[in-house]
């Protein structure tokens, strides 16, 4: 059951005009003409972040959606708990805050197996999927904090360099240099009309010839992207699902195919791509609704794309498991300990997969499935 919130647009601002790149794009594939933009109804201001670019493009795109813009007179957001824990969520989903990194987003942390390090623009996501990753990762009212200190954050890229412990040090991916993942807590392209964060993080790896940035998104308006100066040091992921699981779990996200054509325009723009398959599940015909997203997928990419595929299989913790169920009371979202198999880690914390039959077989059909249909397409990993 998809979740009944939406907060999107059906059609784009009017400040979001259609770019060059847009009205000169090749015809195949199009993306959809109503591309979904999320309308955020509070823009909150940092009072530290206050004279950044960051709080200026959220003010002003987010005047034009319609949103409430609230200055702060301190660092501090208040008023989104509810009187309910689904109030406490409309609230914050429905809110984004331009604040400062905090020092310790300034520290960056190892990130195996997707790459060397997180680099965060931001914390929290707009979307609803009833399986999100970051429900148990983040406390409080799912509020979406955008960082403004950009330039000190960049500026902490090069002490990082040749330090990690995935591109860093494979021969295979040696080319991408020290790479660096911005999706880990947020979903940039979804947030990017009101940030333009990306674009400048694009512009900065641009110019990096040994770092390499890395994201994944849910989203698919990828007009302001196309242009930028890349180097090709930026790789676009996008993740997707077989259509009807994106269809019931996926809320406020971009549609499968306009993902798909997302991905298409960025690979004709020169950006490297990724698929980010992700969660798995093996719901009943699983290999006919999977198999239609790979040859899908294999369409809307032209013959030179350079594509890496990642493969994540849907799992839970129990904290997660807690929240997702007093977001989404209703989900049919298959949560059940019982019929997966248990993992911990060895700090003690307790994870939900599936059986290892479950994971063998489906493990199988995937890599075969995609040397067959995306014989390009470098498998970085499956888990
Ligand atoms: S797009 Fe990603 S981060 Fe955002 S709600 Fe969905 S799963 Fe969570």
């Amino acid at each position: 059951m998809t979740d009944a919130l939406d907060f999107s647009a059906p059609t784009a601002a009017p400040h979001i005009a259609p770019t060059h790149a847009e009205e000169t794009a090749p015809p195949e594939p199009r993306p959809s003409a109503h591309l979904k933009l999320w309308w955020p109804r509070r823009v909150f201001i940092a009072k530290s972040a206050r004279d950044s670019a960051v709080a200026d493009r959220a003010r002003h795109v987010g005047a034009e959606l319609g949103a409430e813009i609230v200055e702060l007179s301190d660092n501090a957001v208040r008023g989104l708990k509810g009187e309910s824990e689904r109030e406490t969520y409309r609230n914050g989903k429905s809110s984004i805050a331009i604040v400062n990194a905090p020092p310790s987003a300034l520290k960056f942390q190892p990130i195996p197996p997707s790459a060397d390090f997180r680099l965060d623009l931001a914390r929290g996501c707009p979307a609803h999927c009833q399986y999100c990753y970051l429900a148990g990762s983040l406390s409080g009212p799912p509020i979406t904090r955008a960082y403004a200190n950009l330039d000190e954050i960049f500026a902490q890229v090069p002490s990082f360099i040749g330090k990690g412990k995935i591109t860093s040090k494979s021969q295979a991916r040696a080319h991408e240099g020290t790479t660096f993942e911005a999706s880990c807590y947020t979903d940039p392209l979804g947030i990017e009309h009101l940030t333009g964060g990306l674009e400048r993080a694009i512009a900065y790896f641009g110019r990096q010839f040994e770092a390499g940035l890395r994201f994944t998104t849910k989203y698919a308006r990828v007009d302001d992207l196309l242009d930028l100066p890349h180097n090709g040091r930026t790789r676009v992921r996008f993740s997707v699902n077989a259509e009807d699981i994106t269809r019931r779990f996926e809320g406020g996200t971009a549609k499968l195919a306009d993902r798909l054509a997302a991905m298409g325009r960025m690979a004709r723009a020169g950006y490297p791509v990724g698929l980010t398959i992700a969660p798995i599940m093996p719901l009943d015909g699983w290999q006919d609704s999977y198999g239609a997203l790979i040859r899908e997928a294999g369409a809307a990419l032209p013959g030179d794309a350079d594509l890496t595929v990642e493969l994540i299989t849907h799992r839970f913790t129990p904290g997660s498991r807690e929240v997702l169920l007093s977001w989404y009371p209703g989900t049919d979202l298959e949560m059940d300990p019982a019929v997966r198999s248990e993992k911990r880690n060895k700090f003690g914390g307790r994870k939900f997969v599936y059986t290892k039959e479950v994971m063998r077989e489906m493990k199988a059909w995937f890599e075969g499935r995609i040397a067959r249909d995306l014989p390009d397409g470098a498998i970085l990993y499956w888990t």
